[in-house]
């Protein structure tokens, strides 16, 4: 037999051994990691791929030791910058299998189980919402294409109108996803608060008829701002435009009865993402995508030909590939799924309290400290804020030292076009004691 690539025969040795206990040591300890040097990482995997192959020790042996060190652990509970991922040990274990299994969650037809698992959570996240009757989704692999796809459904339900408004403090994919689909932005300034507001989009609308779709945020990635989706979704009904959440981010937090009231407003939008690879602790590439009448969506979006249409069995077939950009798809809904089966919503929404009570913590450090300065208290876990004294340079010579002493990675940011400090809370075993530590790093 010539195969060496499948079956029990496949020459791959140990390597299910070795996989399962690599997968074991990171779920025990997620390292922060190092960033990796281009020249050193081309010289050491030069070679890897040849025509014979490497052999199991070969092969593994470049990834053990050149791949995998060489990145920064997004997952590592001292990783405080960007958007966290923190995915919990059962959806990665989850995502393992559906690696193996390979269900294709494009359609009913060919993954009918694990369609209608990744419909229980797009279920939960509408009723939460306060999603009407009727309302659907699909997963796909991330808020950019999520964003990407419900803004396609958008442009075609604002005909002529071309114009987006959205705030200047939306997610950049927000802004490619336009580009992409040749829609121009109408920018609409927010105040001090980072808040786009009912009241900022009338100004910024004024009466132009030329806007058909809005664009807000469910936690905004930069401060971590919930906008005034009640006042959007007003002025969406006045001027008869769709309305886009991007909650990408935050929206998992709608699970959290305390910040429900923020989320007034949402059960009229037209489509709304979340990304359960951040906030509901997924592995990464899930996105959960969500429209109140989805029958718009599956005109722009259903693809056509010779060996496709056999995927319609029925009109009311339910086919992801359908509702989103994506066609072969891994079913990045099934982790999660599995995750909030196993433990309930409850225990998922400790795990975000988490995040959020740290945020709430080290806000009242750096209100409480002579040298430093809160820009605005946390709505949910992103702490924005100000070191007396410091500029771009200082900032980025903070984040040096604190990865160069493991204490954090952090990344500064701007706000309003000053350069701060930012640090996001979201891994359930971020330590308490990392406040005092980050506190430490800013006083001296
Ligand atoms: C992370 C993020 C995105 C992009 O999502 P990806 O999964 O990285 O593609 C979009 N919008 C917001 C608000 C985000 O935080």
């Amino acid at each position: 037999m010539s195969d060496r690539l499948h079956g029990t025969d496949s020459a791959v040795g140990d390597l299910s051994d070795r996989a399962v206990e690599w997968i074991k040591q990171r779920l025990t300890n997620s390292p922060i990691g190092v960033i990796g040097d281009k020249p050193s990482l081309d010289a050491a995997l030069a070679g890897s791929i040849n025509d014979d192959g490497l052999g199991i020790d070969g092969a593994w042996e470049r990834f053990e030791q050149v791949v995998a060190p060489n990145n920064i652990g997004l997952d590592s509970e001292r990783f405080l910058a960007f958007i966290p991922l923190s995915p919990s040990v059962a959806t990665v274990w989850m995502d393992a299998i559906v690696s193996a299994a390979n269900f294709s969650a494009e359609s009913w037809l060919e993954g009918a189980g694990a369609v209608a698992a990744e419909n229980q959570v797009i279920e939960l996240l509408c009723s939460a919402a306060g999603m009407p009757a009727g309302a659907a989704g699909c997963f796909m692999s991330g808020g950019s294409i999520g964003n990407l796809s419900a803004l396609a459904v958008g442009r075609a339900r604002a005909g002529d109108r071309r114009f987006v408004a959205v705030a200047d403090t939306a997610h950049a994919s927000v802004d490619n996803a336009l580009h992409l689909l040749g829609l121009e932005t109408l920018e609409v300034p927010t105040g001090p608060d980072c808040r786009l507001t009912g009241d900022s989009l009338r100004a910024a609308i004024g009466d132009r008829r030329d806007v058909g779709i809005i664009v807000a945020s469910g936690g905004s990635t930069n401060a971590g701002v919930i906008d005034d989706l009640d006042g959007c979704a007003d002025v969406a009904g006045e001027i008869d435009a769709w309305l886009h959440v991007d909650g990408a981010y935050g929206l998992a937090t709608i699970l959290l009865p305390e910040l429900h009231a923020r989320f007034v407003g949402l059960d009229r939008a037209d489509s709304f993402i979340v990304d359960p690879h951040k906030w509901l602790f997924a592995t990464a590439g899930s996105c959960a995508l969500v429209y109140r009448e989805p029958s718009l969506a599956r005109q722009v979006h259903t693809q056509h030909g010779p060996y496709i249409d056999v995927l319609r069995t029925s009109d009311d077939a339910y086919n992801p590939c359908d509702l989103g950009y994506q066609l072969t798809r891994r079913a990045s809904g099934l982790p999660i799924w599995f995750a909030l089966a196993l433990h309930g919503v409850d225990a998922h929404r400790a795990a975000i309290r988490h995040g959020i009570r740290l945020a709430a913590d080290m806000a009242d450090a750096l209100e409480a400290h002579p040298l430093t300065e809160l820009i605005m208290r946390p709505e949910l876990g992103v702490v924005l804020f100000r070191r007396a004294g410091w500029g771009s340079d200082e900032w980025k010579a903070w984040a040096n030292a604190l990865l160069a002493s493991r204490t954090a990675f952090v990344a500064p940011s701007t706000y309003k076009g000053e350069p701060v400090g930012r640090l996001v809370f979201m891994h359930p075993r971020t330590p308490d004691t990392i406040i005092d530590e980050l506190m430490l790093s800013l006083s001296t």
